[in-house]
């Protein structure tokens, strides 16, 4: 026969297992259907084992989207502090390494273990290995699948992005959400290391491996982290932050020495009259090889002695605004998310329910919000979730 939960949620990870303990402990009937074989498997791989949940300084700033305003509600009325305190029921260590980041001490596992306990105990009824084959609406949603037929008057859309499709990510909730008429805002890769096809900037792969604390910016936005030379172009921290904001024919600027002024640096090594050649000079505040690079294209490394100021001025320019030209992403392979997604313009805020289609909602990364690296991914799929499942759980 037909199932007829009181909520139906698509997509068992991050955002839908919070949505489901949260409605199904205020009473809720809530069946969760997920195609893969485990449940929040993008948990078990985040944070390089280790899940980043979330970050001590949730800020809407720390989130891209069309309407920069619509992640405010639900992060106001979920806080980290509230993540921390299902940590402490459940006894999970925790640890902070660095600007706020948290990760659990011993495994991802600890987190999915925790949510699907919670599902468990409030009596949520979990179908993996479920495929989806229509999703259609009459008075409550109809949703056909491999494991029968359900209806319910709550759909929520929960199956994240298009990022990592050998774990299984699909278009499943913009397509729905697109079928019941809301707008999507174009998914792409975000938080995905940039590649570099110019002749030019060729260069960038000789340094592959090379790694540095460096200023990237774009537009007005900055990140001072880690950058690190590929064999395909740029990644590290700092460039993935700016992927999230860089757009196709946009520069990214770099600072190789922020916070320092390597044409003083230089001009004392000079008036010094050192016999030290370029490279070596260059070695003392840069890694070698990026070291030798810029000496090459610059000073055939000749002794700084020997150095014009003009010489100086113009590598100094270099090495504090230098103006690369991505000519892509490495894309939804190796985008951590995926940004854009359904317009939250057609969600409310408050509910993450659709305005013009009562009882659907769309939740987590299949909305068009999309974090910085460093917990607040995932903090917006606990808040986004919770925030559905205080709604529902309060009809
Ligand atoms: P997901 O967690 O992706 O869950 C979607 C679920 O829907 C999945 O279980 C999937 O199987 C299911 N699904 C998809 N399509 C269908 C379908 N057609 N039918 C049925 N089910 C379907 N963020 C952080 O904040 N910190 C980190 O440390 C971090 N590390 C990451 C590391 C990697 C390698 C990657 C790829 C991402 C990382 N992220 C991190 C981002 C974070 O994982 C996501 O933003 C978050 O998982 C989004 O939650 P979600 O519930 O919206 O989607």
């Amino acid at each position: 026969g037909v199932r007829t939960p009181d909520v139906l949620i698509i997509g068992a990870g991050a955002a839908g297992l919070m949505a489901a303990m949260t409605a199904a402990r205020r009473g809720k009937k809530v069946v969760v259907l997920d195609h893969a074989p485990e449940a929040g498997r993008k948990i078990l791989i985040s944070g390089g084992g280790r899940c980043n949940f979330t970050n001590k300084d949730i800020k809407p700033e720390c989130f891209l989207s069309q309407n920069k305003h619509f992640a405010r509600s639900a992060l106001s009325r979920y806080k980290p502090a509230d993540f921390l305190a299902l940590l402490a029921a459940h006894k999970i260590a925790w640890h902070e390494k660095k600007l706020g980041q948290l990760f659990c001490d011993n495994s991802a596992q600890d987190i999915v273990r925790m949510l699907l306990a919670e599902c468990e105990a409030s009596g949520v009824h979990l179908l993996l290995d479920v495929r989806i084959t229509d999703v259609s609406r009459a008075e409550h949603f109809r949703v056909q699948t491999s494991a029968g037929e359900f209806s319910s008057p709550a759909l929520v859309l929960a199956t994240g992005g298009l990022s990592i499709p050998k774990l299984g990510a699909t278009s499943f909730s913009y397509d729905v959400a697109r079928r019941f008429g809301l707008p999507i805002i174009n998914p792409e890769p975000a938080l995905v290391p940039l590649v570099f096809g110019r002749e030019e900037e060729s260069w960038v792969r000789e340094l592959a491996g090379v790694s540095l604390p460096v200023k990237a910016s774009c537009g007005k936005i900055a990140f001072e982290e880690a950058l690190l030379f590929t064999h395909r172009g740029l990644s590290g921290p700092a460039l993935l932050q700016i992927s999230s904001y860089w757009r196709s024919g946009q520069p990214v600027r770099l600072d190789l020495l922020p916070g320092q002024d390597i044409g003083q640096h230089l001009a004392a090594l000079k008036a010094a009259k050192g016999k030290m050649k370029g490279a070596a000079a260059l070695h003392r505040w840069l890694p070698q090889r990026l070291a030798q690079e810029l000496a090459r294209q610059f000073t055939s490394d000749r002794p700084v002695v020997e150095w014009s100021d003009k010489t100086i001025r113009a590598l100094a320019e270099h090495i504090h605004r230098m103006d690369m030209h991505p000519t892509g992403t490495e894309g939804f392979a190796k985008a951590e998310v995926t940004r854009g997604g359904v317009d939250t313009r057609a969600l409310s805020s408050k509910t993450m329910e659709a305005e013009r289609v009562p009882g659907l909602y769309v939740i987590g990364e299949a909305v068009d919000v999309t974090g910085w690296l460093g917990g607040y991914n995932f903090h917006w799929a606990w808040a986004s979730g919770h925030a559905v499942g205080q709604a529902l759980g309060s009809a």
